[in-house]
């Protein structure tokens, strides 16, 4: 069975940045399960397994412009202490959503804070970094139609309900 659209694809991965530090991996055993298609990866990698058959190992190098995005320098901003006055025990890595245009929401993490303002940065943590994946391809199977309705993988691995 090859990775293609619809299945069910359990998969070992190690990723790193440029310097080889290790930035995430799945647990020895514990698989990361993900629906083919759907979404669920960065597309760079997705792509990457399309075709692939289970004990394949592939490796994929992912610029941050198809990863998490470049890093954006207008996306740090330092705000007022005031406009947190209600938040207790304020501190460096504290995650906040905030409205940004069209209704959406951008979520920032506070990267300084002193006794008149507070540095927010809204680039995701792995904004500009060249993400380089290790993978081996564990397991393919179809999706059942529910799957494939919810958009992820149920079972070991996947979404629980
Ligand atoms: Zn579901």
């Amino acid at each position: 069975m090859l990775v293609a659209k619809d299945k069910v694809v359990a998969i070992d991965y190690t990723l790193k940045d440029s310097d080889g530090q290790i930035l995430d991996q799945s647990e020895a055993g514990q698989p990361l399960s993900y629906l083919h298609g759907a979404g669920m990866i960065i597309e760079g990698l997705e792509a990457a397994l399309e075709g692939k058959v289970a004990d394949d190992e592939v490796q994929v190098i992912v610029e941050p412009s198809d990863g998490y995005g470049e890093f954006e320098e207008e996306l740090r901003q330092q705000v007022p202490r005031s406009e947190f006055a209600d938040i207790e025990d304020l501190a460096v890595g504290m995650q906040f959503r905030v409205n940004a245009e069209d209704d959406e929401f951008l979520v920032v993490t506070v990267v300084d804070v002193n006794d008149e303002e507070v540095t927010v940065d809204g680039n995701h943590q792995l904004a500009g970094v060249t993400l380089h994946f290790d993978v081996k391809v564990r397991e393919i199977r179809d999706a059942t139609e529910e799957e494939i309705e919810h958009g992820h993988p149920h079972g070991p691995g996947g979404h629980e309900h």
